[in-house]
């Protein structure tokens, strides 16, 4: 039966060019591409580890994926591609922030640069862009700067795609080369909306967690590498270490399931009217906590998938210094709003954060306990 968008029109197969269709995001995505459309997914990437399991030729939809290793800075092919395709999503960055301010230009030139030619090829083939922006470009709250008592009215601290105000800090504090990058991508993507009509959606990940996110250090990544919070934490967690809170863990957050995310950004693929000229927040604001909070979460959750006592799991406060070195800041809390994505879209997330730990563990559970096991037995020199 044919697929019908939100307006009841049938939605055309589609050609996508993925640019870092090979990281967490892309990977789920063409899983949801292949299982449950007839859009066919042309992936870039430095890497296909994470959709190898999609890439054997016997499976039914091996005619609808291909996958094109490439770096975007330095490959012409890139053009060719985002003419040939309908749509082009750019998933492209340098996105960990242990980067950000100690490998400032590979976060600038990643994020920003890089984009560039991306959003001229799609603004001279009159393409359109699907660009994954950060809910980071909004900074610190409003509400961080005022005394207590103010910081409770969410006029200080919901973030707005088309209200909120971006807040970072000074250039020596070089955690916001991300989120600066970031925002110029915006801007330009704008710009060129304004000036040459690209037909843009921008979308500002919150903190989407799940299956395949990132590495664990000394398994599948650098033994020195610093990944996003979920996986530092279940590397501490399968290796027994009690898990760092990096300035006690005040900071808060709020979580999405990436199944819900994806969700999303699909409505998005598949109702263009509704989704082009919008810049929207996906995230679940009903998953808000602090660091610690997710931390006591994870501990209990690693507890029940693995069968280790609660008790033998522990935290521990590192400064933020000692954590990712001079320069980093934090954002202090991040909540969507989200009347554009509800009004155009008609989204919302269904997934609650201790659901979703539950899942996520039991998959890093299943994944790396082994190899741990492993590398812990063997005797150190
Ligand atoms: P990821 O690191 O898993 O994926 C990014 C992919 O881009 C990687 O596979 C990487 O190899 C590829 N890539 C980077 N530079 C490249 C280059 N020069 N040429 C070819 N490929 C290149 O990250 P992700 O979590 O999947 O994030 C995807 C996008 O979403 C990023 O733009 C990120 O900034 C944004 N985002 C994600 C989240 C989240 O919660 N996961 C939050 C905010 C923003
Ligand atoms: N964090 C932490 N311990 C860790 C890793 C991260 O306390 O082992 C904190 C980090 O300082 C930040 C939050 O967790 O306040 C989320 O960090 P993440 O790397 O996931 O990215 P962010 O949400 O800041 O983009």
């Amino acid at each position: 039966m044919a697929r019908v968008n939100l307006d009841g029109n049938s939605i055309p197969m589609l050609a996508i060019c993925m640019i870092g269709g090979g990281g967490f995001i892309g990977s789920h995505l063409c899983e949801k591409l292949m299982a449950e459309t007839n859009h066919k997914a042309v992936v870039v990437d430095v890497s296909s580890e994470k959709i190898n399991h999609l890439l054997d030729r016997s499976l039914p939809w091996a005619h609808r994926i291909e996958f094109h290793q490439m770096n975007i800075k330095s490959d012409s092919r890139l053009e060719t591609l985002v003419q040939t395709t309908d749509l082009t999503i750019n998933l492209a960055a340098i996105y960990t922030p242990a980067d950000y301010n100690t490998r400032p230009l590979d976060t600038i030139f990643g994020n920003f640069i890089d984009a560039i030619p991306v959003i001229k090829y799609c603004t001279e083939n009159n393409k359109r862009l699907i660009h994954f922006s950060t809910c980071e470009v909004y900074g610190k709250t409003i509400g961080s700067f005022l005394p207590e008592e103010y910081r409770q009215d969410p006029k200080y601290f919901m973030l707005k795609e088309d209200v909120t105000p971006c807040i970072f800090g000074p250039v020596e504090k070089q955690r916001w080369s991300y989120a600066c990058a970031k925002q110029m991508t915006d801007r330009l993507i704008y710009a060129e909306h304004a000036e040459n009509g690209l037909k843009f959606t921008i979308v500002r990940p919150y903190n989407w967690i799940g299956p395949r996110m990132d590495f664990i250090p000394g398994v599948d990544g650098p033994s020195d590498g610093v990944p996003r919070v979920l996986a530092c934490f279940s590397n501490s967690l399968l290796r027994g270490e009690p898990l760092k809170l990096v300035d006690g863990g005040r900071s808060q957050r709020t979580f999405l399931y990436i199944k819900d995310a994806i969700d999303a950004v699909a409505l998005m693929i598949d109702n263009p009217e509704r989704a082009n000229g919008y810049i929207f927040n996906v995230g679940n604001p009903d998953n808000e906590v602090s660091v610690k909070e997710l931390a006591e979460l994870m501990i209990k959750a690693y507890a029940k998938v693995s069968g280790a006592p609660a008790s033998s799991l522990s935290t521990v406060d590192v400064s933020a210094e000692d954590f990712y070195g001079k320069g980093y800041d934090d954002s202090d809390r991040r909540i969507p709003d989200m009347t554009i994505i509800t009004k155009q879209l008609a989204w919302k997330p269904k997934t609650l954060l201790e659901e979703l730990l539950d899942v996520t563990l039991q998959y890093q559970h299943k994944t790396y306990s082994r190899a741990i096991e492993r590398e812990l037995s063997k005797p150190s020199n």
